[in-house]
């Protein structure tokens, strides 16, 4: 059953993603890109037989990748004998905004604050904002209500997918980028001030406990790719200490906690010279971690390298909440076309149930956010599931469908 939460907290049921993807011919079989599963334990791990899934449908393309992703993992989950999934639709956003006057209605907030996991397609609309000029981002207002520190942006390429640089060696990126998601730049994000008409001023907020929490949560995930890869694994600090005091201070910090996971090789680089190795020799870089406004900016550029900001997935980790969204916006220059890819909003589908997995000792979980990341690995490498942003013609209907043959 799908459950409606309205602005004022009731509920109503309604089979909202009912219908059904018609089935075209399975095709060829690729082996699997990787997305990061999210082994890093934040609490202890509980054993839950079903899994409240809050969704927001977002704006712009929002809802029309929504509701494939909600049928995908349906038909993943379909023969679980050791979980299910609840899902409740929950209003927030732009559109929201425009008619209520609320980005993110309190009961919203709480809501996806009790739920298992947060499933969240892209908000806001450049042509509705704050009497300030700001855009609706109630994706940012959750992160900071609900402390999602760790902002995890998996770089990879699919074997038979698109390759944008030219070196062979592109053809296997396979790292990830930890965006500090609630502090940084964006920490006073509503509180800049325009002093007169001749100055502005905005305030970048590091603190030691969000510092060590990102760090901890960045060396593990260093740890896991490392057992899973089977080499040394290593951890780079990405940030501007040369210039700011708040960035050697978040340096130090880094290096303090390296002392505690020795196993894992670290070093530090300035984002601008970051910038240019993601171009240069991204095959070189295995975690990196850094400040949310530099994430926000670098993951653009990894999802640049992936070939689309439709296949780049992301997940925002707290201790007990996790959110899982597309890297990409509401894109409002193709909504309502039929044509947003829906494959990175997909792939955050499958991170997660690799988190819900990993977070309950529910193994099948984490074996159906596999199963769902390699349909989508085979969908790229097929006609039917290459979208026109990565020079394919399939719709987004289309490509939902060759990732649901594929399962
Ligand atoms: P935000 O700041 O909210 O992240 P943005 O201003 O960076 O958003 P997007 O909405 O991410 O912009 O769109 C950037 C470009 O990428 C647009 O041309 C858009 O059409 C395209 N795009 C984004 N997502 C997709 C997708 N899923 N499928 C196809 N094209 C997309």
């Amino acid at each position: 059953m799908y459950y409606i939460l309205d602005s004022k907290g009731a509920f109503f049921g309604i089979s909202r993603y009912a219908a059904k993807i018609p089935h075209p011919p399975v095709a060829a079989i690729a082996s699997v890109a990787h997305t990061e599963p999210l082994s890093t334990q934040l609490r202890k791990p509980v054993n839950k037989q079903s899994f409240d899934i809050a969704v927001f449908d977002g704006d712009g393309i929002g809802p029309e990748i929504m509701q494939y992703t909600v049928q995908l993992l349906d038909q993943v989950t379909a023969g679980c004998n050791s979980f299910k999934l609840d899902y409740t639709s929950l209003p927030a956003g732009a559109g929201h905004y425009e008619k209520t006057g609320e980005s993110l209605p309190q009961a919203s907030l709480a809501a996806a604050g009790d739920s298992d996991a947060i499933l969240l397609s892209a908000m806001g609309l450049p042509h509705i904002r704050k009497p300030d000029g700001t855009e609706i981002v109630p994706q940012i207002d959750l992160r900071i209500a609900l402390g999602l520190f760790a902002g995890v942006r998996p770089v990879f390429t699919f074997p038979g997918g698109p390759q944008v640089l030219s070196d062979d060696r592109a053809a296997q990126l396979d790292f990830v980028l930890v965006r500090e998601s609630i502090e940084g730049l964006f920490a006073h994000k509503d509180e800049g001030q325009v002093i007169d008409n001749n100055e502005a001023t905005e305030t970048l907020r590091i603190t030691r406990k969000v510092s060590e929490q990102l760090f901890d949560f960045s060396f593990k995930l260093a740890q896991s790719r490392a057992r899973r890869l089977n080499r040394p694994g290593k951890l780079m600090c990405i940030d501007k200490a040369n210039v700011f005091r708040s960035f050697w201070f978040f340096r130090e910090i880094f290096n303090e906690r390296a002392a505690a996971f020795p196993d894992i090789e670290t070093s530090a680089m300035y984002v601008d010279a970051a910038a240019m190795k993601m171009v240069q020799s991204p095959w070189d870089f295995d975690v990196m971690v850094t400040e949310n406004m530099f994430g926000d900016i670098l993951s653009d550029l990894g999802a640049g390298i992936m070939g689309s900001l439709g296949l780049a997935p992301s997940a925002d980790i707290g201790i007990n909440n996790a959110v899982f969204q597309p890297c990409h916006g509401s894109a409002p220059d193709i909504a309502g076309q039929g044509v947003a890819n829906p494959l990175a909003m997909i792939l955050s589908a499958s991170m997660m149930l690799e988190y819900l997995g990993d977070n309950n000792n529910c193994e099948e979980a984490t074996r159906c956010g596999e199963s769902l990341r390699g349909a989508v690995t085979r969908a790229v490498a097929i006609d039917s599931g290459r979208g026109r942003d990565i020079g394919g013609t399939a719709g987004t209907e289309s490509i939902a469908r060759t990732v649901q043959d594929c399962l």
